[in-house]
Parts: C-alpha cells; sequence; structure tokens
C-alpha cells in the first residue's frame, strides 16, 4: 500500500471511497475523453508500466484530449485530494499512480513538420517513429533513440541522447516551445521569450513542472547514414576496449559508436556465425559515406581481428535498427580505465553471469558543447557510458569511484535519486524553478525534484 493511500485513509475528505467515487464522478463530468476505472480492461491496457516493476493502480486513468482535460484532471485531483501522474507510453514510469488521477497523453498525438523551418509540432503523446517518418521525406530527422516507441515527451524532458547526438546534441537542447499545464491550472507557453526559466528547466528536469500537451523542436538534416554493427569473438572483447577508449579520441562528432559485449543465444533467429556464441561487437552509426567511415574504424578493426559477421549498409537514419542493450545499472565515466574495462570483460564472460548484455557506448561531441542558454541536461563531460542488463553488487563496488555517483535521468533506476543526474548548480536552481511553479510539489509522481 503506498504512502499516498494511506495519506487517504486519514483524509479529512471523508471515507476514501466516497471521495474517490466523487472524484470519478467529476472527471466524468468534466473531461472530454474517456476515463477508465478499476476491472475495465481499457484501465488494465492504459495504466501499465511495461519497463518497470511497479503495478500503478490509479483511482482513474484520463484519457486527454487537450489541455482544458489536463486541467479538469488537475483541478479534479487537487480538489479531491488526490496525487495526479501523467504517462505517455509509460517506457520511463517509475512511480506508481497509486491512489492517484493518471493523466494519459496518448491520444494527443498529432504531428505537423514544417519544412521551411525544420521544426516538428507534436502532441505529448507522440512516439519517435511517428516523427521520424513525417520528418524523412523532408530530408530531416528528429534527435530519437535506437527505440523508436519511446515517447517523445518524456525522453525530451529528461534530457534525450540518441545516435544523433554527438553531431546535435541532447533532444532537449533542440527543443524549442512546449505548451504545458503548471501546477495551478495555467496553460503556458515554455520558450526562450515566454516563461524562460520555467523552458530551461523543461530542458532536462523531466515532468517536475507541468503537464505538458504539446512541444516543437527542430529536426536536423539527416536523410541518409551509414550504420550496423561488426561482430567479433568474445575473447577478443579486452583489446577490442583497450584500443576502443584510445581510438575514441579521434572521432569525428558525425561518426557514434557504442561497444557491446552479449552472450547471444544458440536460437535459429540469430545468424549462423554468432549463434549461442559471445560475442563482442561495435556498433557504428555515421553521417557520411561507407568509405569515410571504413577509414576511421580501420584503426578499431585491428585490433579486433577478422569479424564473425558484419551488416553494415547505408540507408534512411528511421530504418536503422541499432538495438540496446536494457538498462539495468548505467555508469557514466570519463575515461576506461583498465580495472574497468577489466571488470566488465570478465562480467560478460562469465558462463553463470547473472548480466548478458553489456554496452560501452561513446558520449560527447556537441552534448559535451552547450550553448550558454542550454537546459540542465547533467554532466555533459561523461565521455562514455556503461550500461549493464543486471546489477551486480561487485561491479557497482569496482565502477562506483570513476562514475562520482553521476546518472542520466532518463536512465535513472531510482525515482529517489533524481539529484545523482545533475551538476550541483544545476540542481539548485532547478529546486528554485520547482518552488516558483510547483512550491507544494504537486507534480511529485517522477523522478522528484523538490521545491527550494
Ligand atoms: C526500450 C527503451 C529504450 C530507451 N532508449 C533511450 C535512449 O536511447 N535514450 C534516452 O535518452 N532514453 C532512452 N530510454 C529512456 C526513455 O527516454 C525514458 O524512459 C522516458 O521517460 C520515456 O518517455 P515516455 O514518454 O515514453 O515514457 P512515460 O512512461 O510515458 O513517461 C515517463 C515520465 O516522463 C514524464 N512525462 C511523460 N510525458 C509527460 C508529459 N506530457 N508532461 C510531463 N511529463 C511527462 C513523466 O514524469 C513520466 O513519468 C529508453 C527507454 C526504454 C524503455
Amino acid at each position: 500500500m503506498s504512502q499516498q493511500y494511506v495519506h487517504q485513509h486519514l483524509s479529512p475528505l471523508g471515507p476514501p471511497v466516497e471521495n474517490e467515487r466523487a472524484a470519478v464522478r467529476r472527471l466524468r463530468r468534466d473531461v472530454d475523453g474517456a476515463v477508465h476505472v478499476p476491472f475495465e480492461v481499457a484501465y488494465d491496457r492504459e495504466r501499465q508500466a511495461p519497463y518497470s516493476d511497479i503495478d500503478p493502480r490509479p483511482v482513474a486513468v484520463v484519457m486527454a484530449t487537450g489541455s482544458a482535460d489536463v486541467r479538469a484532471a488537475l483541478a479534479t485531483a487537487r480538489e479531491h485530494g488526490l496525487p495526479l501522474a501523467v504517462q505517455g507510453t509509460g517506457h520511463g514510469t517509475q512511480a506508481a499512480s497509486d491512489g492517484g488521477i493518471l493523466v494519459k497523453t496518448t491520444q494527443l498525438a498529432g504531428v505537423l513538420v514544417d519544412p521551411v523551418r525544420k521544426v516538428a509540432r507534436v502532441g505529448a503523446g507522440a512516439v519517435w517513429e511517428q516523427v521520424i517518418a513525417a520528418a524523412a521525406p523532408l530530408g530531416l530527422a528528429p534527435l530519437a533513440g535506437a527505440h523508436q516507441t519511446v515517447g517523445v515527451a518524456g525522453y525530451t524532458l529528461g534530457g534525450g541522447i540518441g545516435w544523433l547526438s554527438r553531431e546535435y546534441g541532447f533532444a532537449a537542447d533542440s527543443l524549442l516551445r512546449a505548451e504545458v499545464v503548471t501546477a495551478d491550472g495555467r496553460v503556458l507557453t515554455a520558450s526562450a521569450d515566454s516563461h524562460p526559466d520555467l523552458f530551461w528547466a523543461m530542458r532536462g528536469g523531466g515532468g517536475n513542472f507541468g503537464v505538458v500537451t504539446s512541444l516543437e523542436f527542430r529536426l536536423h538534416p539527416v536523410a541518409r547514414v551509414f550504420a550496423g554493427a561488426a561482430f567479433f569473438p568474445g575473447e577478443r572483447a579486452a583489446d577490442v576496449l583497450v584500443r576502443y577508449r584510445d581510438w575514441i579520441a579521434s572521432a569525428p562528432d558525425a561518426l557514434s559508436t557504442a561497444v557491446r559485449l552479449t552472450r547471444l543465444p544458440d536460437d535459429r533467429q540469430v545468424p549462423a556465425p554468432l549463434r549461442g556464441r559471445r560475442v563482442v561487437a561495435v556498433h557504428v552509426m555515421f553521417g557520411g559515406p561507407g568509405e569515410e567511415a571504413g577509414r576511421l574504424l580501420a584503426p578499431l578493426f585491428e585490433a579486433a581481428g577478422r569479424p564473425l559477421l558484419e551488416t553494415f549498409r547505408t540507408g534512411a537514419f528511421g530504418e536503422m535498427d541499432m538495438g540496446g542493450t536494457v538498462p539495468a545499472h548505467v555508469n557514466l565515466l570519463d575515461t576506461l580505465p583498465d580495472p574497468v574495462i577489466d571488470i566488465l570483460v570478465a562480467t560478460a564472460a562469465r558462463p553463470d553471469s547473472p548480466v548478458s548484455g553489456v554496452e560501452i557506448r561513446h558520449w560527447g561531441g556537441a552534448m559535451g558543447r552547450p550553448g550558454p542558454h542550454a537546459g540542465p541536461v547533467g554532466h555533459r563531460t561523461a565521455h562514455f557510458s556503461a550500461i549493464l542488463d543486471a546489477r551486480l553488487p561487485e561491479v557497482e563496488a569496482v565502477l562506483r569511484p570513476h562514475t562520482g555517483g553521476r546518472a542520466f535521468l532518463n536512465f535513472l533506476q531510482d525515482p529517489d535519486n533524481a539529484v545523482a543526474a545533475y551538476t550541483p548548480s544545476d540542481y539548485r536552481r532547478l529546486r528554485e524553478v520547482k518552488r516558483a511553479y510547483d512550491p507544494d510539489n504537486f507534480f511529485r509522481l517522477n523522478y522528484n525534484i523538490p521545491p527550494a
């Protein structure tokens, strides 16, 4: 039973069941969109958080059709003393909306592309594949991640790192404007000229500052890219990583890479040369000709030996399947010291290891060169992330001295540790903006930043 729910039982608003029923009646009266309640099929479908262990049990799920519905849900939540949560896809939901009102943005999924200004204006429920599909015919692309089913809103508000980020920055850096319903029920436009402090905070501060109903962001001139992976025997992992850490210093911004150590199943769906093997794979996306990528990658591949398989090709950005490692344990690193390489390689190699995937990803480039007005995306100076698909205390102990406890909001597992995702000065300023726009921490079912 969640703390909010216990609080409800002690509430002066009358018996909780009556209070919740009254809230649902009010929602049904004031909201244009559907209102789903427990035991409805749609309720179970919409409340899910598929990538989290939580099993949210809100009082009602509100399928918002616009900012008026969000305002009505917010007013109902406030009047009935219920917490409010917001969700698009549920990919990043880490705090349960138990005993509260869950606002779903799924129906706010319109996508408009302005080819002259090279911007996209999207509803808060849009997912990346819709934006990629709308932008691609114009030779443009958004700063999406590899998984195109991720929601634009949660991804962008939490920073957003994708395969184009070394060249064009974090997704939050390309945000130009957001329409947002604030904790006091105002509908505001946040941009460089309108509520600039709120706009700053929303470019990395997550869902702390209001419910976003639409966003406008820059698109970038990316049509075709060279991408794919080269797979080598797992025994080469240490050699590849040692060369990678030195070779990476000369990589241009247009070249994005990750090294993945994986155990592949003995399964017919896995290409024959890789089936049942431990492999080290170098994943690449390059915004230039394949020959140039080959020249840039040659010194790295020399250390790796003969590949078991290569999947490189030139094609549309949105058609490239870059895969990814499930982020159970994410570490931001400035370098790849020997002890880090050793523990990652040993962990991936252990036959009984609960870790079946390790990804070392190169950051830097434009992400590390924010403009003077950039938002609070944290730890821009990190050069690498090391992502493991399971947590192991012995690995955490070796990595901790090298990570400085830093986190990236979108990959944070612990909703109570948002502080780890920011520099101290950004975190202080975020708490001040929170005090200005949400002084009683109404928006708290998220990676919470408490008001100053
Ligand atoms: C398979 C997978 C791959 C991923 N890959 C990447 C990646 O490559 N790069 C990266 O940066 N991240 C990545 N992520 C993390 C992802 O960006 C976050 O989980 C993000 O929060 C997902 O946003 P969403 O809107 O889809 O999720 P939701 O669960 O719908 O939302 C997550 C949170 O975002 C906030 N939020 C969402 N919508 C709104 C809104 N309209 N107004 C206010 N707040 C809102 C809320 O706090 C909410 O709890 C990945 C996640 C998964 C599951």
